[in-house]
């Protein structure tokens, strides 16, 4: 069901707010043992919740826009008295003392905290196999992973456990589970949404996003969560635009940039790579313009990310030392080996790399070689972009080079799972918009994800071309229904 959908029904009394919380938590019972998306259910509070906005309703007040809406919160988005874990035993017992700005807005239009989704710990991973709460399954297939970090919630998306909800995207975690889900998921501009209460990972690259089942879901969600706040340093003072109004205007003549380099990727599947060209080709029945377009450095986006990214999460995650909040380790002797001993038996192995490799990176010695080379790089990469916005307003790539693959398959090989972000790492380094949404199935059955990427705060323009590609293509109109996923 659609938000506008909801709403509607909503204001005509056809369902109540608690039935249809009472129905999503039903639905999770039945789901959730397999799919794992959760790491906590949040029912009592969801049934209360519902329960005050049906009281509103009946009392004649006017509803807010996201009224009634259950949502799924990627659980490394700090929820006031509420469990926050980052899917890391580090915080297993995490309860935040103050709430994220984008999750307040949330609560304030409306929307329904139903529960905290799983993710790969502390959001490195693309397949959510690392959480130290069990790894969560792909809805379309539960023997491969729903993607990650945010797979967590783009599965509660795509098996209709909640109606929309928040992830967070560095490299990648929010567009490629929504490839490997079938939902659509975006990562806004970065300075767009504050990052006011997301647990940090690299911090020049964090964004918050939604998940939803449709471009119009969105679009909805973005225009709540997006705009200034004082509490982020890097959040930018500029007006929100109605993304809402403007899904609907025509793309004739609009110009659309296809990335040469992203097609020529030697991993590229070859579904892939067709069900993407056909839908830039419907793009151009619609009256796009098709541009081919080079941007050499694109592919040096993962070496630069991987040295950028660990880096920042070496400082970042340095807070985690057992004195101040989270897991400790019992019975040590001295400081130091408290210290030691937390971050090894609190970290997984996974995260415990990164921090290895950043510290590496930014070492005495090296940080010429290796940091300041990538931040070079990455100036590189973001000029290649500025050059191709000079002549296309979009530009378009698949979201991931593959779809879903195998639980387990990249277990012993950390470089096969970083080039899963092989797309989806530039427009991060780049600071840029980008949306990933469905545009085919693969010949087993598995959602195949479009990429578009546009100019910094160009976020109506990407939502009105996934609107107008979504709303028109013949391979959307026979897309299963959610409830038919994990029946
Ligand atoms: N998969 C990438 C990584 O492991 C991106 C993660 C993310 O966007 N949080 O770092």
């Amino acid at each position: 069901m659609a938000i506008a959908e909801w709403l509607q029904k909503l204001k005509v009394g056809e369902l109540s707010a608690r039935e249809l919380v009472d129905q999503q938590l039903a639905r999770i019972k039945s789901v959730d043992n397999e799919l794992n998306a959760y790491v906590q259910v949040t029912a009592e509070r969801a049934r209360k919740d519902a329960d005050r906005i049906d009281k509103a309703r009946l009392a004649g007040e006017s509803l807010p826009p996201l009224a009634g809406v259950p949502l799924a919160i990627k659980d490394n988005l700090c929820t006031k008295g509420i469990r926050t874990t980052c899917s890391s035993k580090m915080l297993e017992n995490f309860v935040p003392p103050y709430e994220s700005t984008v999750t307040q807005r949330l609560w304030q239009a409306g929307g329904i905290l139903i529960g905290k989704t799983n993710l790969d710990e502390f959001a490195m991973g693309s397949s959510t196999e690392t959480s130290a709460f069990g790894a969560t399954s792909n809805p379309w297939d539960l023997s491969k992973v729903p993607g990650g970090s945010s797979g967590g919630s783009a599965a509660a998306v795509a098996a209709g456990e909640c109606m929309a909800s928040l992830g967070s995207d560095t490299g990648g975690s929010i567009r490629q589970p929504a490839s490997f889900c079938g939902v659509v998921g975006l990562k806004p501009t970065y300075g767009r949404v504050s990052r006011y209460g997301l647990v940090a990972f690299a911090s020049s690259l964090d964004q918050v996003g939604p998940f939803a089942n449709n471009v119009a879901d969105t679009a909805e969600l973005l225009k709540v969560i997006a705009g200034f706040d004082p509490l982020d340093s890097t959040s930018l003072k500029v007006p929100v635009p109605d993304y809402s109004a403007t899904l609907n205007d025509s793309i004739k003549g609009l110009r659309i940039g296809i990335i040469k380099e992203c097609f020529d990727q030697i991993g590229l599947d070859a579904e892939v790579k067709d069900s993407v060209l056909s839908a830039a080709n419907h793009l151009q029945s619609l009256g796009a313009e098709l541009v081919d377009i080079t941007c050499p450095r694109f592919n040096d986006g993962i070496a630069t990310y991987y040295v950028i990214a660990p880096s920042e999460a070496s400082a970042n995650l340095a807070r985690y030392d057992g004195v101040k909040y989270g897991f400790r380790s019992a019975n040590t002797q001295s400081l130091s080996e408290m210290t030691a001993l937390t971050r090894s038996e609190g970290f997984g192995s996974e995260v415990q790399r990164r921090i290895l490799i950043g510290t590496y990176a930014l070492s005495a010695g090296y940080v010429d070689a290796y940091y300041k080379k990538a931040q070079q790089v990455r100036t590189l990469i973001r000029r290649d972009f500025d050059n191709a916005f000079n002549q296309v307003d979009v530009l378009l790539t698949p979201t991931s080079p593959t779809t879903a693959f195998t639980s387990g398959a990249h277990e012993n090989d950390p470089l096969g799972m970083y080039l899963a972000d092989l797309l989806t790492i530039p427009a991060n380094l780049a600071g840029l918009p980008a949306i990933s949404l469905p545009c085919g199935f693969d010949q087993n059955g598995l959602p195949i994800g479009l990429q578009l990427m546009a100019n910094v705060l160009d976020e109506a323009r990407l939502l009105q071309v996934a609107h107008q590609y979504e709303s028109t293509a013949e391979v959307m109109k026979a897309r299963p229904n959610t409830a038919e996923l994990v029946p």
